[in-house]
């Protein structure tokens, strides 16, 4: 299926971004700490293959690595591997959770994968590299900067394929928001109550956490659960009380978007351990 999901603007096909102040997007850049954790925890102890999935980046992958016009010719890509992965987890996301739709009877659109490099023109407005990997609800797409990875391997000194599938998963958990006309409910609740607008924010980011988790259980079946403790707790080092701390010298709880370290964790396991969506309820009660 699906080729024509994933669209490759790294040749120079596509949007390039223009100059000018990009837009701040909400919905990226904080999943990067649970993910810098995630990593070095996950991948420290032995590589992808104890998760039960064949190492993606082993030789032999049976990633579809789907070809785009606009693309880098395959043979000339120096991010062959690393796309193809990330188009195969992308299209297994997409893939769980149509089944998931399709099971209660719901509609599905398809969600599509942009690649891009430095820059890119979006349905939500300009956005850099900087922003991170980020899901757009106006047009549906995910974009995935594949530079990231390396930022992420630099930081952590590790592969990072969980982490990696990880960050594609939780954009796609905006993307089932989305579908479910949850982003829609939460925009006009934000409207009516603009004090609300950050708590609200915080809860669909951990529900998010929370989808990303539903699709970790479909996926990786065999994840050890004492490694994935380990990763939940060491998490808790990284949300965006830690990551604004590194990048302001505060801390202000007021402008959390992404919630604690100690929320995205749990939010993640109870995903990770119930499978069911239904149990990502964070908009009624304590999170
Ligand atoms: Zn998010």
């Amino acid at each position: 299926m699906a080729d024509n999901d994933v669209i490759d603007e790294r040749g120079g096909g596509g949007g390039g971004f223009p100059g000018g102040g990009g837009v701040a997007i909400p919905g990226g850049l904080g999943i990067t700490g649970v993910i810098i954790f995630l990593a070095i925890q996950l991948l420290s102890g032995g590589g992808g293959s104890s998760y039960g999935v064949n190492d993606p980046f082993g030789g032999s992958s049976q990633a579809p690595g789907a070809s785009s016009p606009r693309g880098i010719p395959a043979s000339q890509d120096p991010d062959r591997d690393l796309k193809d992965f990330s188009v195969y987890v992308f299209e297994r996301t997409q893939q769980v959770w149509q089944k998931t739709f399709q099971d209660q009877g719901k509609p599905y659109q398809h969600a599509k994968l942009v690649l891009y490099r430095d820059g890119v023109q979006t349905g939500c407005g300009s956005a850099t590299s900087a922003v991170g990997p980020f899901y757009c609800p106006a047009d549906q797409r995910v974009y995935l900067d594949l530079s990231f990875y390396g930022e992420m391997q630099n930081q952590l000194h590790a592969t990072g394929d969980f982490a990696w599938a990880y960050v594609i998963a939780h954009e796609m958990g905006h993307h089932v928001q989305e579908q479910l006309g949850t982003s829609s409910q939460v925009s006009q609740q934000q409207q009516d109550h603009p004090d609300q607008r950050n708590a609200l924010s915080v809860r669909t980011e951990l529900q998010a956490d929370c989808y990303a988790g539903v699709w970790a259980k479909t996926v990786y079946k065999e994840l050890d659960p004492g490694d994935i403790n380990e990763a939940m707790n060491a998490s808790r080092a990284v949300g965006d009380d830690r990551l604004q701390k590194e990048a302001t010298g505060t801390v202000n709880p007021d402008t959390f978007t992404h919630g604690t370290s100690a929320q995205r964790s749990k939010w993640f396991k109870r995903g990770q351990q119930s499978g069911d969506p239904g149990s990502c309820d964070t908009f009624s009660g304590n999170i």
